[in-house]
Formats: C-alpha cells, sequence, structure tokens
C-alpha cells in the first residue's frame, strides 16, 4: 500500500524549526499558514492510493514489491516515460499546477543522481553508495524532498569568500568520523516547510578554492540547528476559500534555510568538499534535466488551467465572439500547445543513458527558455482579457451575508454566461491566479525557479546543435563563388545550397 496522505501529515509534525511571524511553530500542519498546503499534499498521496488510480500513480520497488509513487521511476523505455509523464499530469492536476515543488520534483533530482551514480565513484565508493542507499531509502517511503541549491544574494558581484559573502552561504564548518557539519544559509527552500527531508547543496560551478561549499547531502527537516525562515505565508492572509480558492489550498511556501552547526551522518552526504563532482552531479547525470522534464509537465498543466481560465473569463463577459478576443484565445491556446508539444517531443527524441530512456537535454533547455518568457506574457493577456472584471468584485464573501449587499450584487454582478454569484467566484479564481500576492509570486516563481535567464539561455546555448545549424550555413556559402577581382574571368556560381 503506498504512503497515504494521513502517515505523511503524522511524519512531517516531527519538531522542525519553522518560524515566522517573531514565533517558533509548534505545528506545521494544524497552522493556519500551512494547514491548507498540508492537507493539499496529504491528498496527492491519497490520489494515488485510491484504488482507481493505483495502476497509473505507482509502480512496484525493485526491492520491496510494495507499490511506490511513479515519481521515482527510472524509465527504461520510452513507453516507461510517458507512463511515468502521465503520473505527473494526473498529479499536477490535483493542484492546477499550482504547486512547482510537489514531491516529483526533487524526487526526479534524486532518481536522476541515481541512474547517474556512476559520477560519484571516482569521488569516493562509499559517496556512490550512500546516492544509492539514499534512492532506495526514499523510494520505499515515498518522502516529500525538497531542496536549496542557490547561495543567499548577497553580493552577487563579489565571490562566495568576498566581503559580506563570507560565511553566508552554507559551508562545512567540521568533519569528523561520523559526518560533516555544516554552517550558513542557502535560498529558497519552496515546499521546505512541508517536506520530509531536504537536499542542500550548490548547482552553480565553484572555483578551486571554493570546497568547503563543495558538497550535497540530504538531512531530515527536524535536523538539529536547521532553522526554516518562512516567508510571510498567503494562506494565512486568506480570508477564505471563496476569495482566495488558490491561496488558501496550494500555498505551498517558500524559506530561507539556516544551518546552525547542522550534523549530517556519512551515510546521507553524496559530495564531500570537492568542486569537480559537485558540478559533475548535476549535469553529468540526468538529474538536472529529470528535475526540469518534470517542472514542464507541470508547467503544461497550470498553463491549461490558465487558458481555460482565460476562456472563461471571457464567455462571462461577453467578448468570446470578438475577433480580437478569438484571435487573442487561439494564440494563448497555441502558446500552451508549444510547451505540450515540447514535452511529447523530449520524449520521442529522448536519449539512452545506459539502461535507462531519458527526455532529451537540447528540447528540454529550450522549453524551458520559452516558459520563463511565456508564462509573464499569458499573465499579461490574461489581464487584458479580463479589464476591470477581476477588481469589480464584492470585498468579501461576508458580503453575501447581508440581504441589502447580496441584493445590490445580484443586480451588479450581471453577466451573459453565469448568475451573479458565478460571475464574482470566477473573478476572485482569475485575480487569485494572476493578480493576488499568491499570484504574484507565481509570476516571480516561473520566472525564476529554473535560474534567471543568464543561467537558462546559457543552458539552452551550450546544449544546442550548433554544428549542425551552422553547417546548414556553411554549405550555403560554399556552394557560390565570392566575387572575382576586377579583370578575373568567369561569372558567379548560381548552385546555393546544391550538394
Ligand atoms: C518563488 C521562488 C521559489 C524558488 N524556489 C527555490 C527552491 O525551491 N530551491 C532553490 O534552491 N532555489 C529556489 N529559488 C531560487 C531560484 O533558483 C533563484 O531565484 C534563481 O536561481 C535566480 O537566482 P537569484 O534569485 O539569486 O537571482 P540572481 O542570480 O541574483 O539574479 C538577479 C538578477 O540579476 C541578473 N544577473 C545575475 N547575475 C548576472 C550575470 N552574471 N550577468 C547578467 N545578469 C545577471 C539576473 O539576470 C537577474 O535578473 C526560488 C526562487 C523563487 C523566486
Amino acid at each position: 500500500m503506498p504512503r497515504t496522505g494521513a502517515q505523511y501529515l503524522e511524519d512531517v509534525e516531527d519538531g522542525r524549526s519553522v518560524y515566522l511571524n517573531g514565533t517558533r511553530l509548534n505545528t506545521v500542519t494544524r497552522h493556519k499558514a500551512f494547514g491548507g498546503a498540508a492537507r493539499s499534499i496529504a491528498r496527492l498521496y491519497d490520489f494515488q492510493c485510491a484504488p482507481e488510480n493505483i495502476e497509473r500513480m505507482t509502480f512496484a520497488s525493485p526491492d520491496t514489491g510494495d507499490q511506490v509513487s511513479r515519481m521515482w521511476q527510472l524509465p527504461r523505455n520510452h513507453a516507461e516515460l510517458v507512463a511515468r509523464r502521465e503520473a505527473l499530469v494526473a498529479s499536477a492536476e490535483t493542484h492546477f499546477g499550482f504547486m512547482g515543488r510537489s514531491p516529483e520534483h526533487v524526487a526526479s533530482t534524486i532518481a536522476g543522481f541515481r541512474m547517474g551514480s556512476g559520477v560519484y565513484e571516482e569521488h569516493g565508493r562509499e559517496r556512490a553508495q550512500a546516492v544509492r542507499d539514499y534512492y532506495a531509502f526514499a523510494r520505499d517511503r515515498d518522502l516529500y524532498l525538497s531542496y536549496v541549491i542557490i547561495d543567499p544574494q548577497g553580493d552577487r558581484s563579489k565571490t562566495r569568500s568576498e566581503g559580506g559573502n563570507a560565511d553566508l552561504t552554507v559551508s562545512v564548518c567540521d568533519e569528523d568520523g561520523d559526518g560533516l557539519t555544516l554552517r550558513g544559509a542557502k535560498m529558497l527552500g519552496t515546499g521546505a516547510v512541508l517536506s520530509d527531508e531536504i537536499l542542500v547543496s550548490t548547482l552553480r560551478p565553484m572555483k578551486a578554492g571554493e570546497e568547503r561549499w563543495a558538497f550535497t547531502a540530504m538531512l531530515p527537516m527536524n535536523a538539529s540547528g536547521l532553522k526554516i525562515l518562512s516567508r510571510r505565508s498567503y494562506e494565512e492572509s486568506a480570508s477564505s476559500e471563496f476569495d482566495y480558492p488558490l491561496s488558501s489550498h496550494y500555498d505551498e511556501n517558500d524559506a530561507l534555510i539556516y544551518f546552525d552547526e547542522v550534523r549530517v551522518p556519512w551515510e546521507r552526504v553524496f559530495v564531500n568538499q570537492d568542486v569537480r563532482t559537485q558540478f559533475a552531479q548535476w549535469h553529468g547525470t540526468p538529474a538536472h534535466s529529470y528535475q526540469n522534464y518534470q517542472a514542464e509537465v507541470r508547467l503544461m498543466v497550470k498553463l491549461r488551467f490558465l487558458v481555460g481560465l482565460a476562456r472563461r473569463i471571457a464567455e462571462t463577459i461577453g467578448t468570446i465572439a470578438f475577433p480580437q478576443v478569438v484571435e487573442t484565445l487561439g494564440r494563448l491556446s497555441s502558446q500552451l500547445q508549444v510547451i505540450e508539444a515540447f514535452v511529447i517531443a523530449m520524449e520521442a527524441k529522448g536519449w539512452r543513458y545506459g539502461e535507462y530512456w531519458l527526455p532529451d537535454r537540447e528540447l528540454l533547455y529550450a522549453s524551458q527558455v520559452q516558459s520563463q518568457a511565456l508564462y509573464p506574457q499569458i499573465v499579461h493577456t490574461i489581464r487584458e482579457l479580463a479589464g476591470g472584471g477581476v477588481i469589480m468584485v464584492p470585498s468579501s464573501v461576508e458580503d453575501f451575508a447581508d440581504p441589502e449587499l447580496a441584493t445590490l450584487i445580484g443586480r451588479t454582478q450581471y453577466s451573459p454566461a453565469t448568475d451573479s454569484t458565478g460571475r464574482v467566484k470566477l473573478f476572485k479564481l482569475a485575480w487569485d491566479a494572476i493578480g493576488s500576492e499568491f499570484g504574484s509570486r507565481h509570476t516571480q516563481y516561473e520566472m525564476f525557479y529554473s535560474g534567471p535567464t543568464v543561467v537558462t539561455t546559457g543552458m539552452a546555448y551550450r546544449n544546442f546543435d550548433w554544428d549542425r545549424a551552422t553547417g546548414l550555413v556553411d554549405r550555403c556559402l560554399a556552394g557560390y563563388d565570392p566575387p572575382k577581382p576586377p579583370g578575373a574571368s568567369g561569372s558567379v556560381r548560381n548552385g546555393r545550397g546544391s550538394t
């Protein structure tokens, strides 16, 4: 039987140190800042346990034979990759794609490390074994993992050890026979408040001399000294489900993590102060591309939701038949399908990595660059379609309880497509998706979760098959002659591109 929602909710109440609004909390799943999001994660676990979903959502652990989430699956062929994607889609549909770091994301990272565990061998056989053992441990418990792999901003013009940056980013401050001790901070643990464990690592390359920052380890969220400094909770300030239907359920939270002399045992250390392996584990294994493939699958679901929202808005305010609106909706739907086409193409054009079949990386990084640019454009388009409709709504659900106000709402919230309550409900949902503090954070998330554009475009640049593109140009150039010097005989060949 896969892990249930109730088991997850029980496990997360482990005494972790979460700080919010000046207080250390003594519960997360029952707190008004996180309870709704915790129940959404629990629903995910229950969804995969439901008899009608088990086959689609789980597979048999090769070690125990028990059913575990497909998020841990290491696909051996195209069909298994597609079956896993179908599970990822079904899972994302439970939260409409609004939980960016739902359990499938970092599970994909760890699965990528596992598939490429040979990369760690040169660094140390024990470290490679720690990766394999941890993968099996997390898979067989269906753990919800989060990660922090980016240094806190500090001063980006300086190196890790210069000026105010020194001692800001988490580093190894001690090592003994039992393991490592870590001190410092890392951003930005989305889902960390609600996850079982966290991966702490660094994605960006490091230089020789930066060894003390070059480590990768797994920690339970209740590790002694691990402090979870939560941002403001949008769920807590969501006055009701009706007014904030997304904030109240899917605010997965983001937190700065501070490691205050945190001890990590050796069996949870994947990399110890080794700049080469630290970087190689991301790009010399499928980890980075496999985790970001999951992100594109999730985004596809979210964009489908937003495109559906756009259509409902146009129907509700009676603009649906205007030619310009039809044009806008056609463009929006095609933007979603660009991402869907990328996902399907990544799988079809996949590549063999040992015994595994993985999504194509050239297309993945192209897709990320497009997604990052598309998301704010799509939000902007929905704002254009909605006009003042998202603002012309009653202050809160409480207005409906007052008979006089309820009558006025009935008179003023006219729509050709629905009744007054339906109109208010739709626009409250639309605002929460694109304009509320929650909605606005989502734009920031989609613009940055995979790195700033300087990083994502760099990945697209490095993974693109330039030889094939420039080869075409060179073949064209070679097909005709340069101008002859004055006095030379003969004419310019007109054989452009001929072979
Ligand atoms: C909502 C949200 C959730 C996140 N969740 C997670 C998470 O779960 N785990 C995690 O590890 N991280 C997470 N992150 C962090 C995310 O990975 C980083 O925000 C991202 O990598 C960008 O880094 P940064 O924010 O430090 O921006 P910076 O790298 O500081 O960039 C800020 C700006 O400066 C520009 N810039 C920076 N350096 C250069 C340069 N060399 N040349 C030109 N321009 C430059 C960038 O283009 C950008 O516009 C999250 C971020 C957000 C916003």
